[in-house]
């Protein structure tokens, strides 16, 4: 009987030595920390008041060269728009970058030609 009992044991111990192992190499086991899955969840999509720079510790001053992308690699800005029939009709030339705070100078259709 305890025979059996041992035989069966070591099967099952086997077959789940097995089971582990092909498990451990079909898929990869990642352990998180709640706290960071929860936060990383709750950021979700930016708010448009969260679009500005904490601080403008790092911000310069680089009107004058129209420019798509701030130095700091950001190319989001905070630009004044006046709308018309429901476009754009015009933009102030200066704008702020969404990261940094630097300003810079909207690019136009002109400065296309130009470039
Ligand atoms: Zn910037």
């Amino acid at each position: 009987m305890n025979l059996l009992l041992l035989t069966g044991v070591a099967y099952l111990a086997v077959n789940v030595y097995k089971a582990a192992k092909s498990f451990s190499e079909k898929y990869e086991i990642l352990i998180a920390d709640k706290n960071d899955v929860i936060k990383e969840n709750s950021d979700g999509p930016r708010d448009i008041i969260s679009l500005r720079p904490e601080n403008y510790d790092k911000s310069m001053d680089l009107r004058g060269t129209p420019t798509h992308e701030c130095v700091c690699g950001c190319n989001i800005w905070n630009v004044k728009v006046v709308f018309q029939n429901f476009e754009i009709g015009t933009y102030f030339l200066d704008m702020e970058c969404a990261n940094c705070g630097s300003l810079a100078t909207a690019p136009t259709p002109v400065d296309r030609t130009e470039m």
